[in-house]
């Protein structure tokens, strides 16, 4: 099952990530967007970090703590979105033995707020288009366990991330470019998968 210790191991490594990857999200936003996409991630993912300590006693706090501090210190689109995810995912995970089922249910709970928030839809070229697969994937396999719905979920939120660069933007700012947005990553879908691809390292 997975610990509160392993969902504060999940966050810091996502935030390690981000700051790994904070030019080349920069560099994929500056092609289809304002060009502060590492930076807001990386600004956000900063000030949770420094609320990690002292440690959260349980997934209820650490998300919520995680969501607001999102909310309040990300400027963009971002912000928000990925505030919503984890703000949504904390209550689906009040359960004490969270195995391969009911953390997948709380990641489908978080991706339903952010696109109830968002009104994405897939093919909108967004993170939904990494993190919807992504969650299809996790279903199929958390029969075999943690490990394995995450490495498949990893997986599709690379290849949805892929997928996104042939895509004509729907949604956010990107989408005042119209045809011309299609070319180029979403860079919000190359964060998502640096998330699954952080929980996926965490469970290895
Ligand atoms: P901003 O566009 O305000 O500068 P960011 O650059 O931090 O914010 O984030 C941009 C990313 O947010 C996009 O690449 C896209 O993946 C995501 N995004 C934007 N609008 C939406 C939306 N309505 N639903 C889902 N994701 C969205
Ligand atoms: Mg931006
Ligand atoms: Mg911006």
């Amino acid at each position: 099952a997975v610990s509160i210790d392993d969902l504060v191991a999940w966050i810091r490594r996502f935030r390690d990530a981000v700051q790994q990857h904070k030019d080349e999200l920069t560099r994929l936003d500056s092609e289809i967007g304002d060009a502060d996409h590492g930076s807001n991630m990386a600004r956000g993912l900063d000030a949770v970090v420094a609320r990690l300590e002292p440690a959260p006693a349980d997934a209820a706090e650490l998300f919520k703590t995680v969501g607001m501090t999102l909310v309040s210190s990300v400027g963009g689109a971002s912000g928000p979105l990925y505030g919503t995810l984890f703000l949504r995912m904390g209550p689906a995970l009040a359960s004490d033995e969270v195995d391969a089922a009911a953390l997948g249910a709380a990641l489908r709970a978080g991706v339903d707020g952010v696109v109830a928030r968002g009104k994405a839809e897939l093919g909108d070229k967004t993170m939904i288009d990494a993190l919807s697969p992504a969650l299809d994937a996790w279903d199929a396999a958390a029969a075999d366990g943690l490990a394995a719905a995450a490495r498949a979920a990893a997986e599709a939120a690379a290849r949805g991330r892929d997928a996104t660069e042939h895509l004509v933007a729907r949604k956010g700012r990107a989408s005042y470019l119209g045809e011309r947005s299609a070319g180029h990553v979403d860079p919000g879908a190359a964060s998502a998968t640096l998330l699954l691809e952080a929980l996926r390292d965490t469970l290895a």
